[in-house]
């Protein structure tokens, strides 16, 4: 190759809120739009008019898809790339893969917008040279990619970490918003969550006040959780909670070695503040990630 071409990749990053289409020259993104994600075939549409752009000026040589879930990752299943049964209006049964291979010959990957946000996170940020990697993100939902071995985690669907139930903290009578389960992850400490919980808006309330206590708690009791099943070397955790209140983290991995109880080795805090930690890439993990599995199914 004269010169190290990189590859001309392309990812769509579906958000429940909103979607990010981005080229990348290789997985360095060197172009971007973002638009409401509205009803799947205006959302589709939007983003195939993007992508159909750009490979018109110069053909794309794959393109990868990060969406939000819960999401048909098996590639063997017949339903393979759609959104499975969800409460966001008008999404369940969407096809998500299905019209970016009507419209594209090259090659496509897809996966869930926390597996992609964690490949990117291993590829080129926070986790790189970890095997085992947890990407969290806390915004008005709470989901969480895994890998393992560099792998996303997929089996008979993918993991649900938002929906996992945990043992509360005494005395905390907080019932949960979550639909499904009241007081899962998500229901607890996701941000309808902390407006149904804390006193005033989480924006509003000082870092330090003792209401946050049971939020910290419920997040070091998840982040226990997770290194006792799935042994992560890192677990990255963004969205716009996170971001806003990194005191949360801070908290959680003081509540951690309490909780562990000595049995995961050298949980000390130099060790707990490398295995946790922000996103290197910040808000780019998800379309960075789509970018990722956009290289990747290229083989
Ligand atoms: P999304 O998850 O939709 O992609 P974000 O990651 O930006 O979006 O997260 C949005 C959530 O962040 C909202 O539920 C909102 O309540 C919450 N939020 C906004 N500002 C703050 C803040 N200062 N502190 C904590 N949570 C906040
Ligand atoms: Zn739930």
């Amino acid at each position: 190759m004269t010169g190290g071409t990189a590859q001309r990749l392309a990812g769509i990053e579906l958000g429940g809120t909103k979607t990010i289409v981005v080229l990348g020259d290789g997985t360095r993104i060197v172009e971007r739009r973002e638009f409401p994600t509205t009803t799947p075939d205006e959302t589709m549409g939007a983003a195939l008019a993007v992508l159909g752009e750009w490979n018109r000026a110069a053909p794309l040589d794959a393109i990868g898809i990060g969406s939000f879930g819960p999401l048909r990752v098996d590639a063997q299943a017949a339903d393979f790339g759609t959104i499975l049964a969800t409460p966001k209006r008008g999404w369940s049964g969407a096809q998500i893969l299905a019209p970016v291979r009507r419209a594209f010959a090259c090659p496509i990957g897809v996966d869930t917008d926390v597996n992609a946000a964690a490949l990117a996170e291993h590829a080129l940020g926070a986790a790189q040279g970890c095997g085992n990697v947890i990407y969290l993100t806390i915004g008005t939902g709470l989901g969480g990619g895994v890998l393992l071995d560099g792998r996303p985690v997929h089996g008979a669907m993918h993991p649900e970490i938002g929906h996992v139930r945990l043992r509360r903290v005494a005395g905390d009578a907080f019932a949960g918003v979550c639909p499904f389960h009241g007081d899962c992850i998500e229901g607890l400490i996701a941000g309808p969550a902390l407006e149904a919980r804390l006193p005033a808006h989480p924006a509003d309330l000082d870092p330090v006040d003792p209401a946050w206590d049971p939020v910290g708690m419920d997040l070091a009791e998840l982040l226990a959780q997770l290194m006792l099943t799935f042994s992560p070397q890192r677990i990255v955790i963004g969205g716009g909670v996170a971001n806003r209140q990194p005191h949360l983290i801070a908290r959680a991995r003081d509540a951690l070695p309490g909780l562990i109880a000595g049995y995961l080795g050298d949980m000390d805090a130099a060790a707990l503040s490398r295995m946790i930690c922000a996103p290197t890439l910040g808000d780019d993990a998800g379309p960075v990630g789509s970018l990722v599995l956009a290289a990747q199914a290229m083989g």
